[in-house]
């Protein structure tokens, strides 16, 4: 069977499927319409009418991982999780919240990331990367008006520096911690992704700008949840026809996490992370939010997945 491939200069090319090895569409966690075994660009998306604001959600491939990087003290088994990221469409400018993994990640991996490959291993193609996945739905970089980080960690960054006429969104705390982190946290972060000339950043305040509401229209605030990194934050989408959506990103990175039965593997402040999920379960049961998990790979299947479908 032949597949569609990116070379590392974004080029087109006919490959063998019996010679791609980690080959991101492999993983049971990729993408997929239900019904359509076929290249995205030839598969078939949902035609309906749109309010006008869409919830896009991307994912660039997955990470392998052990579930104890991911639930705290819970073994050595293998776990792959995903790498989401979201795209949203408003009148007033097209947001991206994260953007995966860098492009380099599916390039060169450990000339990338280092040896915090060997703790989590990206399986991505580069036609993963979230410039050309926003050009699946028709959004060219230019039209990016606005890159919210979460975070800075390394399967985050993907956004950065990649939309020329974006302002990044990152709460100061974390911009701050990314280029002196603790040593446990250190592999996490990705200097060359965020530290790059001609960036346009907006820094928020913790406590002092919560809640900040990007359009001032309600459809996107942004909620302080430190814990698994220093200024985490996580988002409050609220939809025409959909209504809210709590992105919690790594503020709750499973189900378990949710719960209240697993901390993150990675994380600075235990008592700030429970914290945190109990401040995000409050605003879940008091607006009815549906609510997605960071990298949850039985909940992440759940949800309608772009380029296929959107929420609006
Ligand atoms: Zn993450």
């Amino acid at each position: 069977m032949k597949i569609v491939e990116f070379d590392a200069k974004g080029q087109r090319v006919e490959v063998d499927s019996g010679s791609i090895s980690s080959h991101g569409g492999s993983s049971s966690l990729a993408p997929r319409p239900a019904r359509y075994d076929r290249a995205p660009e030839a598969a078939p998306r949902r035609k309906r009418k749109s309010s006008g604001i869409e919830l896009h959600m991307f994912q660039t491939g997955t990470l392998k991982t052990k579930l104890k990087y991911i639930k705290m003290n819970q073994g050595d088994g293998d776990f792959e999780i995903p790498v989401p990221w979201f795209l949203i469409k408003h009148p007033a400018g097209n947001v991206v919240i994260d953007g995966g993994n860098a492009i380099e990640a599916a390039i060169d991996k450990r000339g990338h990331w280092g040896a915090v490959v060997d703790a989590y291993d990206p399986v991505m193609n580069i036609a993963d990367n979230c410039v050309d996945q926003c050009k699946m739905v028709g959004v060219s970089p230019e039209s990016v008006r606005y890159v919210l980080q979460s975070h800075l960690h390394l399967d985050h960054t993907g956004a950065i520096g990649h939309f020329p006429r974006a302002q990044i969104f990152v709460q100061r705390a974390e911009y701050e911690y990314a280029f002196n982190p603790h040593w446990f946290s250190a592999g996490a972060y990705i200097r060359a992704d965020f530290d790059r000339p001609g960036l346009n950043w907006k820094f928020l305040g913790g406590e002092y700008t919560d809640n900040y509401d990007l359009f001032g229209d309600g459809t996107i605030r942004m909620i302080f949840t430190p814990g698994h990194a220093p200024g985490h934050q996580s988002f409050l989408i609220t939809l025409p026809n959909t209504g809210p959506v709590l992105l919690t990103i790594d503020a709750a990175y499973t189900q378990d996490h949710w719960d209240n039965k697993a901390l993150p593997g990675l994380v600075v402040s235990s008592a700030d992370a429970a914290d945190s999920v109990a401040k995000l379960h409050k605003i879940a049961n008091d607006t009815g939010a549906m609510v997605v998990t960071g990298h949850d790979p039985d909940n992440w299947k759940t949800f309608l997945k772009a380029p296929y479908d959107f929420y609006d």
